[in-house]
Formats: structure tokens, C-alpha cells, sequence
């Protein structure tokens, strides 16, 4: 049983396409019969307890509402939790679109996390971005300071790519990261244990398009955000600073939530720090 979990999350990390322009493929869910049938036996049970646990939500939000399924990456209720939600991310920030794409979501009221490279925060200009960013509300995750591969690195260069951007981050906002994501979604045993050590929650994600060329239009993007096969209740969404992404933020957005999807708080997971 539990080699053949292995083998599952083997292949799955295979398939997992990466985050960035290099990538030709849509990330697919290799899960997905599996995830489609929980979320068929969900549903109703979200249907009769939605308007309690909205209320709940509001006044418990100290208690971690969701967790990370490492199988899949999706976003799962711990207990009553509304499970037709999504979890939005914005990575590769702060380039040159994440303070508008920041504000259209703030606009929407839709949180998310903001996974940032070090290399954009170096300037004065850029770190007065990312703290508006993160003054706006959004969450704050480490995506390593250069977009390296973490594969081909040292494990003294995957330490210096992991606490760099976090060390800027938390000199930025006064806080370090909660969240890690890795470029390519490529993790090793080193990355993944020094991740941990540093009290920050590692995910990937379930899908995402923007780096596609038939996808980098405004239309095709929010269009295929909302209609993929594969989106589901607590799917994870990859989106990018680009200037597509940010034209499509609002259609996406609204998209999401015509289908009966509610945007996940990022504070309402579950980190490795949170007991
Ligand atoms: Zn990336």
C-alpha cells in the first residue's frame, strides 16, 4: 500500500509541469477520478451547512479552516469548512504586474498568496511594492531568490536560494514567509527539510495555463482558468505576473465564483507552524 502511494506521488511529481515560460504543457491532475468522486459525495453536505459555517468562519479565524492534501496539492476543509473554494496564487512576483493584479483582487475581495523571487525585491521600488502588497492583506510565500531549479543545485546554493528571499521578505514586512513554493514545482529531500525547519508549508499546485503561448490572451486565459476539466473544489491555482494574467484576473475571478467557487483565505491553512 504504501509503495504504491509512492509510485502515485512519483508519477504525479513527473507530471507536475513547472512554473514558467520553459514549460509546454498544462499541469494535469492525475487524481482527478479520485478528487471528482469526493467532491460528488461533498457537495450536498456543503449545500445544507453553507450559511452556518460562513458565519463561523468569521469568528473562529483563528482556528486553521483547511489543510494541504500532499496527494494532490488541492486545498481540503478540516472539519465543516465550505469545501467548493479554490486557493489562488500569483507566482514570480513582484515583476511588473503583481501591485494591479494585488489590487484587482483586493477590488474582488478574493485573497491569495504572493509567491516572490528574490531577485524582484532588490530595489527600493520593489520593496515598497511588495510591501503595499502585503499591507493590502495578501499573503507572503517564498519562491527562492533567483528561480533556480533546485535540483541542479548544491545543497549549500539551494540554502543560500531558500533563506535569501526570506531573509529580504521578512527585512520588507517584518515577517517571514509562511509559504514555499518551488520553481518547477522541483523539490528535493534538502529543499523540502529546510523548508520545513523554517516554519514554512510547501505546495505546488493542482493547475494553471498563463505560460502556455495559446494561452498568453486575456480571453483564452480566463476562459480556461474557469472551464478546465480540471478545476474542483479545493483545486490550487497557478497564475503568474504577467501581463495576460492580469488582464484575465477579474474574468477569472468572476468566473470562479459564477461556478459557486469561493476564493480559501491563505490564513485559514494549516502550516507546519500551526501545530
Ligand atoms: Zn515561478
Amino acid at each position: 500500500m504504501k509503495n504504491t502511494k509512492w509510485i502515485a506521488l512519483a508519477a504525479m511529481a513527473l507530471m507536475l509541469s513547472a512554473c514558467g515560460e520553459e514549460e509546454t504543457k498544462p499541469v494535469s491532475q492525475p487524481q482527478e477520478d479520485l478528487v471528482e468522486n469526493e467532491n460528488e459525495v461533498e457537495k450536498e453536505e456543503v449545500v445544507e451547512k453553507e450559511e452556518d459555517v460562513e458565519e463561523e468562519v468569521i469568528e473562529e479565524d483563528a482556528e486553521p479552516q483547511y489543510e494541504i492534501n500532499e496527494a494532490n496539492w488541492t486545498v481540503k476543509p478540516i472539519a465543516d469548512a465550505p469545501s467548493k473554494v479554490v486557493l489562488l496564487t500569483i507566482d514570480d512576483a513582484p515583476d511588473k504586474k503583481s501591485l494591479e493584479m494585488a489590487k484587482t483582487l483586493k477590488s474582488l475581495n478574493a485573497p491569495a498568496i504572493f509567491f516572490i523571487n528574490g531577485h524582484f525585491i532588490d530595489t527600493d521600488e520593489e520593496k515598497a511594492v511588495l510591501k503595499e502588497i502585503h499591507e493590502m492583506g495578501f499573503e507572503i510565500g517564498n519562491h527562492t531568490q533567483t528561480h533556480a531549479n533546485l535540483k541542479q543545485l548544491s545543497e549549500e546554493e539551494q540554502r543560500a536560494e531558500i533563506m535569501q528571499v526570506s531573509d529580504s521578505i521578512e527585512s520588507i514586512i517584518g515577517e517571514r514567509p509562511k509559504f514555499f513554493r518551488a520553481p518547477f514545482g522541483v523539490n528535493t529531500d534538502f529543499s523540502r527539510a529546510l523548508v520545513k525547519e523554517q516554519g514554512m508549508l510547501l505546495m505546488n499546485w493542482t493547475y494553471g495555463y498563463d505560460w502556455e503561448s495559446k494561452y498568453q490572451d486575456a480571453n483564452a486565459l480566463a476562459d480556461i482558468m474557469v472551464n478546465t476539466e480540471f478545476l474542483t473544489d479545493g483545486a490550487n491555482l497557478l497564475m503568474h505576473d504577467r501581463l495576460w494574467t492580469a488582464a484575465a484576473l477579474t474574468d477569472i475571478v468572476e468566473g470562479l465564483r459564477a461556478k459557486g467557487y469561493e476564493m480559501v483565505d491563505p490564513t485559514t491553512i494549516k502550516g507546519v507552524t500551526t501545530e
